[in-house]
């Protein structure tokens, strides 16, 4: 039903005035070669389906309890995995729900919050939830992050990077200048895809945190883990920050968390070997797509993602979707005015890929 639709007589007039997310399609049947919401192709490590299973069997008593309200033992687990202190390390219900504490608790101030004109589409959303004023500040033609363009009073700074859905990669010292560049302001780089950069220890800014005390990372584990069925994402700032985090928390949902979703995230953290292996293999999937793509004409930005972002000369993009659609291939496309001639697409297994590209392979043979 549309919202447009509902009686919203007894809505509050905040709930009238929301204008909610739209998520990437989740089809219900499943034969479809799925690559628009940038899902991990691989299943979650073994190792923590079996510390899933453990928590519903041997454990299921454990069940009637409540969870670790503060995931003390994950907390850990990722500490350790990043060198850093628990008290540096915040888990939440999905990145989603990490980010919209972050704004709750950083960004409700007087000065706008600075974000690009292109970048994650959840941002916009909260700050309407939130009531905070935003500036967007618009990519250079290129889609990269100018960040020169950020030098403007304001109480904080969100960006993705990579970027998404373009999957460019900001330098490491060009978020140096921008974290520099707002001592009063929060800055809060969302590194969902981070993992999927050639060299993640050089490219990501978790190690900026003991530098700067007004950077906030967030992180997930719905891509490079696979797991975005669990809903578990976290963020890594100095504990000044994390503490405003809890209190927002506990000010809300104390347990965000269950008791299977600990276990799980705990256990991908510890197999690293696992993980290595099947972030590897992304990143050259991600290679030759970007090769198959362009020897069919497209134009791929450089991606540090496990998507591309593709754009093809003379062909309208959202008529390839539909298309594509049509022979069991989803991937995304934007309607926004700057990005529309683009696609979205996701690194599958090999086995899709060929399959995607088999079919526009053939779209683009009849078209000619
Ligand atoms: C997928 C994604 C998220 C949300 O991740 P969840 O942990 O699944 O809520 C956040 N930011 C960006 C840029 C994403 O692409």
């Amino acid at each position: 039903m549309s919202i447009m639709s509902i009686d919203n007589r007894l809505w509050s007039a905040k709930a009238k005035t929301l204008s909610p997310y739209v998520p990437g399609e989740q089809p219900k049947h499943d034969n479809l070669v799925k690559l628009n919401t940038n899902e991990n192709p691989y299943p979650p490590s073994p190792k923590a389906v079996m510390a899933m299973q453990a928590v519903l069997s041997d454990e299921a008593r454990m069940l009637r309890l409540y969870p670790e309200p503060e995931s003390d033992e994950l907390c850990q687990a990722l500490a350790g995995y990043y060198g850093l202190k628990p008290e540096e390390v915040f888990v939440g219900n999905g990145s989603d729900e990490v980010l919209a504490l972050v704004f709750a608790c950083f960004f409700t101030k007087e000065r706008p919050l600075l974000m690009p004109d292109i970048s994650y589409s959840f941002y916009p959303v909260y700050a309407d939830t939130f009531g905070v004023t935003t500036h967007s500040i618009p990519l250079k033609d290129d889609f990269s992050i100018g960040v020169e363009d950020y030098h403007k009073p304001c109480d904080g700074v969100i960006l993705a990077n990579p970027n998404a859905p373009t999957g460019r990669l900001l330098p490491i010292e060009d978020i140096k200048k921008l974290i520099a560049m707002h001592p009063d302001a929060v800055v809060v780089i969302d590194e969902a895809y981070i993992d999927y950069a050639d060299d993640v220890k050089e490219a990501s800014a978790i190690r900026l945190i003991r530098q700067f005390d007004n950077l906030v990372i967030t992180q997930t584990f719905s891509k490079s883990r696979a797991l975005a069925g669990l809903r578990v994402g976290m963020a890594f700032a100095n504990p000044n920050l994390i503490a405003a985090l809890t209190a927002m928390k506990n000010s809300f949902n104390s347990y965000p968390l269950d008791r299977i979703a600990q276990a799980g995230a705990k256990a991908s953290v510890e197999d690293v070997t696992y993980f290595e292996d099947k972030r590897t293999q992304v990143i050259k999937l991600r290679k030759a797509l970007t090769q198959d793509l362009q020897a069919l004409g497209f134009t791929v930005l450089p991606s540090a993602a496990n998507f591309v972002f593709a754009t093809l000369a003379a062909h309208d993009a959202a008529d390839i979707s539909d298309r594509l659609r049509q022979e069991g291939v989803i991937v995304r496309h934007f309607k926004q005015p700057r990005i529309k001639d683009y696609l979205r697409i996701s690194v599958g297994t090999q086995a899709q890929n060929e399959r995607l590209i088999e079919v526009l392979t053939h779209i683009l043979s009849v078209d000619n």
